[in-house]
């Protein structure tokens, strides 16, 4: 199985493993217990803990654990904004954020709060000028993700981070995708609040954190003594250690993302060679190192999935609903793509454990499979 769907979530490392394992089976115990189990628990955690923050760039106090992005995602938002002063109701998110984000960025609205959408570019950035009219004295906050998961553009979060300081609102990163592909420090990012998940850099699914900046108002979304009175829950101990472990091994982000980056490109310069018909979005702008968001003229992504599963590679579709809905992808919607087009769209993302061989395979098997398909479209074409 040749794995290209690293955006979507990302295999374990073993050294992740290898740390979750331990406290499984022996470390089980209540990090609130009195007792000499419990607070050894409760020291792994600590530990933990200040691993996180010190591969992060942030103290150990501005780390709050949570089960996952989405729910750092909402509760950054719902906290932040319950916190903000009356004259500033309103709420910035961009257009293209995560499907879940934005699905609270509707249910705020539906609640009364006004919710604006910051619009993207024909390449999928930023629209800066609309964020400079859109972000004013009567914003609260601002959510804004630092690396699209679908087409892999990084957004212009000192820009917006210097917007929203002027403005005096609050600034939310989903740095989901980002951390672990990009060089990442929270002291010098300019963000209030940022969300990451530790399945995609190579850590356990269900645990990931909130990074909230020490002295910002925050209203608690989950009642609890755990995490200083700002997540309750006891806490999901084996995967925060592997969360940190995660990160621990991360090493030179900026050599591996060279690494993958030229992998990506080689595939990309390949198909577009095999196969004229293909076209990649985004491709002139700054994206992450590993992410191919493309369309083989406008053969139904179904068709090409199915043709990747048969030659045992993983890769998704750039749609809402993965599972082949009709629904064309709300990004590619955002950048002004046809829904015809949009339907059509493939995402290939490489990561940590892609290699020379995964792209040379590809490069070799799935064209002579797509060229017949092409040509018959040309033939068919109205
Ligand atoms: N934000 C972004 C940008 C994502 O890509 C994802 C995962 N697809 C999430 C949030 C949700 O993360 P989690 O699965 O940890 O809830």
């Amino acid at each position: 199985m040749i794995y290209l769907d690293h955006n979507a979530t990302t295999p374990p490392a073993p050294a992740v493993l290898a740390a979750m394992l331990p406290v499984l089976s022996s470390l089980w115990a209540n990090t609130s217990s009195q007792h000499g189990l419990g607070q050894e628990a409760k020291r792994a955690l600590s530990a933990a803990r200040a691993t996180v923050a010190r591969v992060l760039g942030c103290k150990p106090v501005e780390v709050i654990f949570t089960s996952g992005a989405t729910e750092a995602n909402h509760m950054a938002m719902r906290g932040l904004l319950a916190m903000a002063p009356p004259e500033r109701r309103r709420v910035v998110f961009s257009s293209v954020e995560h499907a879940g984000h934005l699905r609270l960025a509707r249910a705020l609205a539906a609640a009364g709060v006004q919710v604006d959408l910051l619009p993207v570019l024909a390449n999928g950035t930023l629209d800066l000028q609309a964020a400079q009219a859109l972000i004013g004295p009567d914003v609260a906050l601002v959510s804004l993700m630092a690396a699209n998961n679908e087409t892999g553009v990084l957004m212009p979060v000192a820009e917006v981070a210097a917007l929203t300081q002027a403005a005096g609102a609050r600034l939310h990163v989903d740095a989901t995708q980002f951390i672990g592909k990009q060089p990442f420090n929270f002291s010098t990012w300019g963000a209030d609040a940022v969300s990451l998940s530790a399945h995609k850099l190579q850590g356990p699914k269900g645990v990931g954190a909130l990074l909230l900046r020490q002295g910002v108002p925050f209203a608690p979304q989950t009642l609890g003594s755990q995490e200083r009175g700002r997540r309750g829950g006891t806490e999901n101990l084996a995967g925060i250690v592997g969360l940190a472990a995660a990160l621990e091994l991360l090493g030179d982000v900026a050599a591996e993302a060279a690494r993958v980056a030229q992998l990506r490109d080689a595939l990309e310069i390949g198909l577009t060679r095999a196969l004229p018909q293909t076209h990649i979005w985004s491709r002139a702008v700054p994206r992450l190192p590993g992410t191919s968001y493309l369309r083989f003229g406008q053969l139904s992504v179904d068709v090409v999935l199915q043709r990747l599963e048969r030659l045992g590679v993983a890769a998704s579709s750039g749609a809402a609903c993965s599972s082949g809905g009709s629904e064309p992808s709300h990004v590619l919607t955002a950048m002004g793509v046809p829904a015809d087009e949009a339907l059509a769209a493939v995402r290939l993302s490489l990561g940590r454990t892609s290699t020379q061989e995964d792209v040379t395979y590809l490069l070799n098997a799935l064209p002579p499979l797509l060229a017949p398909l092409l040509h018959e479209e040309v033939l068919t074409a109205p």
